[in-house]
């Protein structure tokens, strides 16, 4: 559930919730409600980053802002999910693009030819020219009938895609596909990502891998500092894998401690690489308590490393990436293993 305080808690939020809605001028819609909700109670820390950036810079939030914040990271339909659906969209115009510019050189051509028989049969044809021209014409026309059959068939075909896409649009709506605490994909949000992205590596042939981590001793940590600490150090954890990704990687929380990388186009080595980073990034960072500011100590991370295969599949990519992580986990923890090596 996305909401789970209770109804006290919920009571002292309302309270706090109507005093920020007063103090600007969006309406009191649902949709600003749960923009201020969500921030407040601090589940949404996407939300919070981009509204404490609308605060600092000393604008008062409308509705244009809250309609804004409310799509992009308050709706459980993602900018991500977005993003994807939008790639997809295009491609399927790009495609259609080209299918009726092809189809339309060639409905010029046989425009220019038709006239070119009109201007023939002014002359005068004796028979057999002018059984060459009607075979010439009848040639042309099926040509032309062919042509305008192949468009009708991709247009039939982009349509269902676009119907598809229909339908994903409609089932991102109903099924949560971020994670509420840290603001990234959740493991159903992962899924989705991460067959798009292996089909398209099947199809350019290049070495897509999978960083799997996972906090080091986390138990320890809730047990020492309590969950609100704990759930602090995901969050941190989230943001400094965010921060290291670039362009087409996609990063996931699977669940509790848990996290994915996804990196297409990219070869063993350089995930390797990629895992250490990571690890070190987050090794030497500084996580202060929330109340006294005290630093916890340094948080670390395993991390399991594992390179799809030829004709392999998400689930085994996972399944070796946590072999390769529990082999971190019994070698002493915060290190990098890569499957197989
Ligand atoms: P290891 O180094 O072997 O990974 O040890 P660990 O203590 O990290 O692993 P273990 O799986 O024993 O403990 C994970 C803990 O994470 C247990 C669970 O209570 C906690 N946890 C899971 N989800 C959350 C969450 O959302 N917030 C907080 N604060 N804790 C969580
Ligand atoms: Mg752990
Ligand atoms: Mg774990």
């Amino acid at each position: 559930m996305r909401y789970e305080q209770g109804r006290d808690a919920s009571g002292e939020i309302l309270r706090l919730v109507i005093q920020k809605m007063a103090a600007h001028p969006a309406s009191f819609t649902p949709w600003t409600y749960a923009v201020w909700f969500e921030h407040l109670v601090g589940i949404n820390p996407a939300l919070s980053d981009a509204l404490e950036q609308y605060l600092d810079s000393g604008t008062r939030l409308d509705d244009e802002a809250i309609e804004k914040l409310y799509a992009e990271y308050v709706s459980e339909c993602n900018l991500d999910i977005h993003k994807m659906l939008r790639q997809d969209l295009q491609k399927i115009l790009c495609k259609l693009a080209g299918f009726t510019e092809e189809t339309d050189r060639q409905a010029m051509g046989f425009g220019d030819n038709l006239q070119s028989y009109g201007e023939k049969l002014k002359q005068n044809l004796d028979e057999s020219a002018l059984g060459n021209l009607i075979g010439e014409m009848v040639e042309d026309t099926e040509h032309m009938r062919g042509s305008v059959l192949n468009l009708q068939n991709q247009l039939e075909h982009s349509k269902q895609e676009v119907e598809e896409l229909h339908r994903e649009l409609e089932s991102a709506k109903g099924e949560a596909m971020i994670d509420p605490l840290t603001g990234i994909l959740n493991r159903r949000g992962f899924e989705k990502a991460a067959s798009r992205i292996l089909d398209e590596s099947a199809f350019s042939g290049k070495e897509t891998c999978l960083l799997m981590l996972d906090i080091d001793h986390f138990k320890k940590i809730n047990d020492t500092y309590g969950h609100l600490v704990g759930d602090k150090v995901i969050r941190a954890v989230a943001e400094m894998l965010k921060s290291n990704i670039k362009g087409q990687d996609s990063v996931a929380r699977l669940g509790g401690e848990e996290f994915v990388v996804l990196l297409p186009e990219t070869p063993a080595a350089g995930a390797f690489a990629v895992a250490e980073h990571i690890r070190k990034s987050i090794g030497n960072g500084k996580i202060r308590r929330i109340d006294s500011q005290e630093s916890i100590g340094a948080v670390t991370v395993s991390i399991g490393v594992a390179s799809l295969a030829e004709n392999g599949d998400i689930n085994q990519l996972l399944n070796q990436a946590d072999k390769a992580l529990y082999a971190s986990k019994a070698q002493g923890r915060n290190r990098t293993t890569t499957y197989g090596s």
